[in-house]
């Protein structure tokens, strides 16, 4: 997208407000299926929980893709998307037996990745088939927020507890249709990831009537200059020629999988902010947008990094500028930017919005959270309002203390 149709797009819509690029996200999904073409069976499951508009999933949906899920509420925002029950998978961490039931009563694929779970469900409901999330004790990545892998992390089931998963399945006659892992949000290193992928296929080993194998997700796009990216296109050479290659010692052609969120979102979003005031104090130039963490929390929550560029004046000579929000708490978007001359009233945008930004945002401060627009074909079609002060109050319950009141309990 260009500055000048950002621009437009604050104007009709004006900011607070995400833009998500559709062909951006199409690009990046033909990507990915591209890379591993050499595979029969392919799937795809978008995580639903980076960027969950009902529209993005619709556009999903419209590509051939399936969805990665972990909460009952995605499942349910993922059938009124139009997804069919077998497109979903719910790969849910640290949830009820309730809950995977009622997902599994739904018809959608469940993946457990609790040996207690596991043997509880397994007992109840032995002809629903499950996938098992293992942990490889891989770590991807440094971050240990971000790294799931390791061995004090709540996710999966060690690969040293098999005998007990074996155990289970032996015992309930349960029946396992798929293997998972999904390591970390960063995988810098495609060696690391392969290495992690060969402890998956010595598991499957184990189970007879695998239908897929899910290498969960993690691939890294870059958030700024210089950036490692994941290589897709050499991930998808090596891991392609040894996936088929364990599918001839399997005896069965099995899906592969992958769930990714950042790599397929990310780079499509543009959060546009207007600047209320330039403040400059004696040893910075602080920019203060209409918004805060409570819009996008990644720079504060993960420290992440969102290039900012101002559109309303590209041209403008580069200065420096801390870039911050409007809410009464420290809620910085960027140290020291060097960005183009800011004026009060100019349009800032975010890079990088797509993935876990709108979905991460909440209303402190008693805010409206963001309207969210997609361009599509070359036309904004706004796909959430901004909210409204009804939406702020819709589920609050006033307690009348009026003494007039109080005297009628006592009687
Ligand atoms: C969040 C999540 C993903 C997506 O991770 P990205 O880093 O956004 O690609 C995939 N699988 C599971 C189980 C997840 O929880």
């Amino acid at each position: 997208m260009t500055e000048h149709q950002l621009l437009k797009i604050e104007q009709e819509f004006e900011s607070p407000v995400y833009v998500y690029d559709a062909e951006k996200i199409e690009s990046q999904y033909k990507r990915l299926t591209d890379a591993f073409k050499s595979v029969k069976h392919l799937k795809i499951n978008y995580a639903v929980k980076a960027l969950s508009n009902i529209s993005i999933l619709k556009l999903f949906n419209s590509l051939g893709s399936g969805i990665d899920t972990v909460s009952i509420q995605e499942v349910k925002l993922g059938l009124a998307a139009g997804f069919k029950p077998d497109q979903i998978i719910f790969t849910p961490n640290g949830v009820s037996l309730f809950e995977i039931e009622e997902a599994a009563k739904l018809g959608v694929k469940i993946n457990i990745d609790n040996l207690s779970i596991l043997e509880q469900f397994g007992t109840k409901h032995p002809k629903t088939p499950v996938c098992i999330r293992i942990n490889p004790h891989v770590m991807a990545g440094g971050n240990a927020n971000i790294s799931v892998g390791h061995i004090d992390s709540k996710f999966g089931i060690s690969i040293h507890q098999i005998p007990h998963i074996l155990r289970i399945v032996e015992n309930t006659k349960m029946n396992i249709n798929g293997i998972h892992m999904h390591t970390g949000s960063d995988i810098l290193d495609i060696e690391v990831f392969l290495y992690a992928s060969e402890i998956l296929f010595e598991t499957a080993k184990q189970f007879k009537n695998l239908e897929f194998i899910d290498f969960g997700s993690g691939f890294k796009v870059p958030y700024k200059l210089g950036d490692i990216e994941t290589n897709i296109e050499e991930l998808g050479k090596k891991l392609s020629s040894r996936f088929n290659a364990f599918c001839k010692e399997y005896g069965k052609d099995l899906t592969l999988a992958f769930e990714p969120g950042k790599f397929l979102v990310s780079e499509s979003g543009y959060f546009l902010t207007k600047v209320n005031a330039v403040k400059q104090t004696t040893s910075t130039v602080f920019a203060q947008v209409d918004s805060g963490f409570n819009h996008l929390i990644r720079p504060m929550f993960y420290g992440s990094h969102h290039d900012i560029i101002n559109i309303s004046n590209t041209k403008g000579r580069e200065r420096f500028y801390t870039v911050v929000g409007y809410i009464c708490e420290t809620d910085t978007f960027g140290n020291n930017r060097r960005i183009n001359e800011i004026n009060e009233g100019d349009v800032l945008a975010f890079k990088n919005a797509g993935a876990y930004c709108f979905s991460m945002a909440s209303n402190y401060n008693s805010r409206f959270r963001p309207a969210e627009v997609l361009w599509h074909n070359n036309k904004a079609h706004l796909i959430r309002k901004r909210e409204t002060f009804d939406d702020i109050i819709a589920n609050q319950i006033e307690v009348d203390f009026s003494p007039k009141k109080e005297k009628q309990l006592v009687k």
